[in-house]
């Protein structure tokens, strides 16, 4: 895939270790050949704390993010440190709504290590790209509901969803959105 002018835009949101950004960037060059670049970091969200579930709202945190306009990224991929619930799942290691412009991965229950990171960064951008969750046990757009699932998961595209991601970017560019 070559598309120069598609950019992913990783957004720190609280503290995020600078070397799980970097790895996370340099993932969406290595699987897909899209560019990335980092944003400057966002408050954490205490706004999004459930009192009650001792947990953060991960829809209230997209809606915020979906209203910001981050400049040069046609897609964002935000991190935070923090337990990330949706109404019906005890928690969720990441959130993205289908066709978004913003998902949110959650390193919180990933243990420091980066490669799960990765995995989840790249399955919620597959579902800001429109795919829905894939069949094939080995592709990353498998729904993982804990970390043995997701650990067990390759972290790489099938055929088919690649595919989708190419139309998808090549739609994307025919209107006409930019890497500034
Ligand atoms: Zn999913
Ligand atoms: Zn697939």
């Amino acid at each position: 895939m070559n598309h120069d002018d598609f950019c992913i835009g990783i957004q720190p949101v609280g503290e995020i270790e600078p070397g799980v950004l970097k790895i996370i960037a340099s993932s969406f060059i290595g699987e897909l050949r899209l560019k990335s670049l980092i944003h400057p970091p966002l408050d954490h969200p205490e706004y999004a704390f459930d009192k009650r579930r001792i947990q953060y709202d991960a829809g209230s945190i997209i809606t915020r993010l979906e209203a910001i306009e981050f400049k040069g990224s046609d897609k964002t991929i935000a991190l935070v440190d923090a337990d990330l619930f949706i109404p019906v799942f005890s928690f969720v290691l990441g959130e993205a709504r289908i066709g978004g412009k913003c998902a949110l991965v959650s390193t919180f229950r990933l243990q420091k290590n980066p490669g799960r990171s990765v995995k989840v960064a790249l399955h919620e951008f597959g579902h800001l790209m429109h795919l829905v969750h894939c069949q094939d046990n080995s592709c990353v757009m498998k729904f993982s509901k804990n970390i043995e699932q997701l650990d067990s998961n390759s972290g790489i595209f099938c055929k088919y969803c690649l595919d989708q991601i190419k139309y998808q970017v090549s739609q994307n560019k025919k209107a006409g959105n930019h890497c500034g």
